[in-house]
């Protein structure tokens, strides 16, 4: 397999949308015209990103909705369900916690840890709060795959060292701080106050009204 840029696989996710959206809606095919338009990028762009997987949809007749949501789920490897837990159980973490969708995206949140001992033995959104020392045991039941990464920016580095030492592959990041990924494990940051930078450098530069680029990723 090529290597796929980070950017491809951003709008795989929003072909992804856009596909479930149609499916629900009724529609049986759509063509790499309507997903451009759409997602807000060319045809030519949603054809290249489609052809690092393979050959989908035929030349004139377009993608069948179904066919191609099928193989994005499985490219995007939603095909199989993924183990969840949060670390750090504040303000964020908790309303992670209390988001209903995660499971309709097939991301089952199977626990919750914070370094608080006030905070340990809390209920939030169905789960416990555990202590960071029962990370790895817990890990290990509950083969966990993911954690949502919630802690202040100062602790987070530690806190990915103690994932991976557990056997977490995969952290979504949401302090600000650039973390060293340890080797085999993927890390995705979610910072917002980044994204609210971006924005800022937008509205300062005054391009706002030429550049309705989005501010994720
Ligand atoms: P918070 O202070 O309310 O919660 C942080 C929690 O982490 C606390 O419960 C604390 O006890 C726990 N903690 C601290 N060190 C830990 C460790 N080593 N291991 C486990 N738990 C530990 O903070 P918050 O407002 O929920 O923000 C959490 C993080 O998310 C911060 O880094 C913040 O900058 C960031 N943040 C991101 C977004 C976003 O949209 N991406 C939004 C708000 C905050």
């Amino acid at each position: 397999m090529p290597h796929i840029p980070s950017a491809t696989v951003s709008r795989l996710v929003t072909y992804l949308r856009i596909l479930t959206e149609l499916r629900e809606r009724g529609v049986e095919r759509t063509a790499s015209d309507d997903l451009a338009r759409d997602a807000h990028v060319s045809a030519f762009q949603v054809r290249k990103d489609l052809a690092y997987f393979g050959r989908f949809g035929t030349r004139g007749a377009g993608y069948v909705v179904e066919t191609l949501q099928d193989e994005l789920r499985r490219i995007l490897g939603l095909d199989r369900p993924w183990n969840a837990a949060i670390v750090g159980m504040g303000r964020l973490g908790g309303a992670l916690a209390d988001y209903p969708n995660m499971d309709a995206y097939g991301f089952s949140l199977r626990a919750a840890f914070d370094s608080d001992p006030a905070k340990v033995g809390s209920a939030v959104g169905g789960l416990t709060v555990q202590p960071m020392s029962d990370l790895a045991e817990t890990a290990k039941r509950e083969s966990l795959d993911i954690a949502l990464l919630t802690v202040p920016a100062e602790a987070a580095q530690t806190a990915t060292e103690a994932l991976a030492a557990a056997g977490v592959r995969g952290i979504l990041n949401f302090a600000p701080v650039v973390l060293d990924a340890p080797s085999g494990v993927h890390v995705e940051s979610a910072d917002f106050l980044a994204g609210l930078t971006r924005v800022s450098y937008y509205l300062h530069a005054n391009l706002a009204e030429h550049d309705g680029a989005s501010v994720a990723g």
